[in-house]
């Protein structure tokens, strides 16, 4: 696998993304599309690359999407985590950040993501001190730099809006605010299915079913994501058991195996 951070086109395509159908849209307008076709962005006399930042609970999506976005629109990505970079490079903090701009310039068109973004953002003189206040001017500068953001697309995501400093949430910056929130009953349905694909799903488990079903209340793509492994799990377990009766049954993950799971995942 790849190391953090190195950039290429990741393999996540949206089939693989449940639910989030509005987010789709507005990243295939702002991005996936200005990247296939520039010429007609350039006719409108669009200028800047625009900044977006994902916010919403944990485990709903927000990396995923980043991705898929990436993969649509066959940009290279690069995956910077706010506070490992706020640890490596102590005291180095501007040229990390130089350093990341100019390694995007390089392999544009680029998706430049941001996790926990909030990390080197927050609100000056709080928490962080002089380190962090450094890193967000030029984080600041960088994103200003109109030319230097040719073909760079940046996405941040935060659990945290609220903590941000306000400065980087303007028009140009990291503008675009986009809501990720935790999936309706409906699209737990459709999260299941797009995990599915992956999996050997018995033809009598219905997934829409399953996810309207109360005690998936809550419950984030992360968590279905580990309701998916543990059916699966409960299924290989049962194998096993049949195998010391019978010989070599086919091994399926049945709607018993999901309620089984359901008890191992937390709400
Ligand atoms: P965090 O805020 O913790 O970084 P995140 O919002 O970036 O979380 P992801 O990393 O995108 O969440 O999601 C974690 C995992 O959960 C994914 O790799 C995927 O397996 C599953 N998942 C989350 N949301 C979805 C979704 N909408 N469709 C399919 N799988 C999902």
């Amino acid at each position: 696998s790849r190391r953090e951070g190195f950039n290429s086109i990741p393999n996540v395509k949206w089939e693989d993304v449940g639910g989030l159908d509005s987010l789709r849209k507005e990243f295939e307008k702002y991005i996936v599309n200005r990247i296939k076709y520039p010429e007609d962005y350039e006719e409108m006399g669009l200028q800047q690359e625009m900044g977006f930042l994902l916010y919403g609970p944990p485990g709903c999506g927000k990396t995923l999407i980043a991705k898929a976005v990436a993969n649509e629109a066959g940009a290279n990505f690069i995956h910077i985590k706010g506070p490992e970079l706020l640890n490596k490079y102590v005291g180095e903090s501007e040229l990390a950040v130089r350093t990341i701009f100019s390694r995007a310039r390089t392999c544009s068109p680029c998706i430049l993501f941001f996790d926990e973004v909030d990390a080197l953002t927050t609100m000056r003189g709080k928490e962080g001190g002089w380190v962090v206040e450094r890193l967000v001017n030029q984080l600041l500068l960088e994103l200003d730099g109109a030319e230097q953001r040719r073909g760079v697309y940046v996405i941040g995501a935060t659990n945290r809006p609220e903590v941000m400093d306000r400065a980087i949430l303007r028009p140009g910056r990291l503008g675009k605010l986009l809501y990720v929130p935790l999936p309706s009953p409906d699209e737990r349905g459709l999260i299941l299915k797009a995990l599915a694909k992956k999996k050997p799903i018995d033809a009598t488990v219905d997934l829409v079913a399953f996810g309207k079903n109360d005690s998936c209340s809550y419950l984030s793509g992360a968590d279905l994501a580990a309701l998916m492994d543990e059916a699966a799990m409960a299924a290989i377990e049962d194998k096993r058991q049949e195998q010391k009766s019978s010989n070599g049954t086919r091994c399926t993950i049945k709607t018993e195996h999901f309620d089984r799971a359901l008890k191992k995942v937390p709400p």
